[in-house]
């Protein structure tokens, strides 16, 4: 499988580069030139299949040219080491539960499926590699945590202080080994501008390995996709019209869904669900893309003003806007309406964390004048990885997995960096 760069066609990498390199020389992101079809036999058996089975399959379509079937097996069943199961929470209406990984976030399965691949096609580089990471939250537990212990490999993980929060900073701070964490004085887009900046930097890139383990790189986006597979599989009736609401943020997540779709998955509809950072919704409705700064909301993973992946939905409808305007709906809420409905999801019997909550107000936003579809919103965290807000906004206690209660405990690693280019180049040139 070749991949281009989505901002020029004519520059095409092979699986290796596009994962070591992450982002194209020339910024743009990296994207499969041809999108397999996966057979309607394979998509009308989806049921008997299990998830394992499913990723074989999918994962294969793609990657068959450039790994062998026993790396694949490996490859999937590191990833998919955890179901995705589906919840129903309403008569039409369910939940996929994307948190059974080990930080209990869905960027798990990407984290996972990106380490072990990178340590794959790195097995004979012979030199250390460095992995780059803007996080405002989930992504940096979930890369360190994948990549914990992998040889060769080194994570600097950049977050914006302050600004995430206590639970998900000790998710990647306490690690230790062969995990470093720097304290950004100032928000994630800055986090993302540094990061961005040293790929691009000449001097940088010959002292240095770097890499992304970003969602920009196809190896955390791609893997995203099996289990919108597994979730369609897990429907009652696979026959009614089916829309997924996905919370958004660098909307790598829902470009993965629309993936799948492009794959040969019957998803009729996606609604890109958001918080006041409401670039992609606004852009959808009609308006031009502009990136904005991001403000600060209870969904805080997906406070992001300059969406990182929003070339790629332009690539997966061949840069038709219009048909993207046809298949994907935006929707956007801010912190008193998504507290309302953790409260109504609760009534039902459900407890979602807030950026579920969002995701199931923009699902039924659309679904209410359109009883011909059912549909799932994705649940992308765990409601215990955003307690404070869900305590208190249901005035009741939640209780821990023991898999967060432990990390509560370890000590913080952190060193302090300001959002200055210079001062970061300086610290990568004297690892
Ligand atoms: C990262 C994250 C999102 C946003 O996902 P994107 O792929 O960046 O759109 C949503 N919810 C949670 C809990 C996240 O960690």
């Amino acid at each position: 499988m070749k991949f281009f760069s989505t901002n020029d066609k004519n520059h095409q990498v092979g699986l290796a580069e596009a994962v070591i390199k992450g982002l194209a020389p020339d910024q743009g992101l990296y994207f499969p030139a041809e999108i397999p079809k996966l057979s309607e036999e394979f998509i009308s058996s989806l049921q008997d299949n299990s998830f394992r089975e499913i990723g074989y399959e999918v994962v294969g379509a793609l990657f068959s040219d450039d790994l062998s079937e026993l790396q694949i097996k490996e490859l999937v069943d590191h990833t998919l080491a955890f179901d995705a199961p589906l919840v129903k929470v309403e008569e039409g209406i369910y939940t996929q539960e994307l948190f059974h990984g080990p930080t209990l976030a869905f960027k798990d399965f990407g984290a996972r499926f990106c380490s072990k691949l990178m340590s794959m096609l790195l097995q004979n580089a012979g030199q250390k590699v460095r992995v780059l990471v803007a996080t405002s939250g989930d992504t940096g537990s979930a890369v360190a945590n994948g990549f914990l212990g992998v040889d060769g490999v080194e994570v600097i993980i950049l977050f914006p202080k302050g600004k995430v929060s206590k639970l998900q900073e000790q998710q990647f701070t306490t690690l230790g080994q062969n995990i470093k964490c720097l304290e950004v004085d100032g928000v994630f887009d800055d986090c993302q501008r540094l990061v961005k900046q040293a790929f691009l930097d000449k001097e940088l890139n010959e002292q240095l390995i770097l890499t992304s383990a970003n969602s920009i790189n196809i190896a955390r986006w791609i893997p995203q996709a099996l289990y919108y597979f597994r979730a369609y599989s897990l429907l009652e009736d696979p026959s009614k019209k089916l829309v997924i609401s996905v919370p958004s943020g660098n909307f790598g997540n829902l470009a993965a869904g629309i993936l799948a779709m492009k794959m040969g998955l019957p998803i009729e509809h996606f609604v890109a669900s958001t918080n006041l950072n409401k670039v992609v919704p606004e852009y959808l409705k009609g308006d031009d893309f502009l990136p904005k700064p991001s403000v600060q909301t209870i969904s805080n993973s997906m406070d992001v003003g300059n969406p990182s992946n929003f070339p790629r939905l332009l690539a997966l409808f061949n840069q038709d806007e219009g048909e993207l305007r046809e298949y994907v709906s935006g929707a956007f809420y801010d912190d008193q309406q998504t507290r309302d409905a953790v409260k109504e999801i609760h009534a039902l019997g459900y407890l979602a964390d807030p950026h579920g909550a969002v995701g199931y107000l923009g699902l039924k936003k659309f679904m209410a004048d359109r009883p011909e579809f059912q549909g799932i919103f994705l649940e992308t965290a765990h409601p215990g990885k955003f307690r404070e807000v869900v305590e208190e906004t249901l005035e009741m206690s939640i209780e821990l997995p023991d898999r967060l209660e432990k990390f509560l405990k370890g000590e913080k690693k952190s060193e302090p960096m300001n959002a200055e280019f210079s001062e970061f180049k300086e610290y990568l040139q004297q690892l």
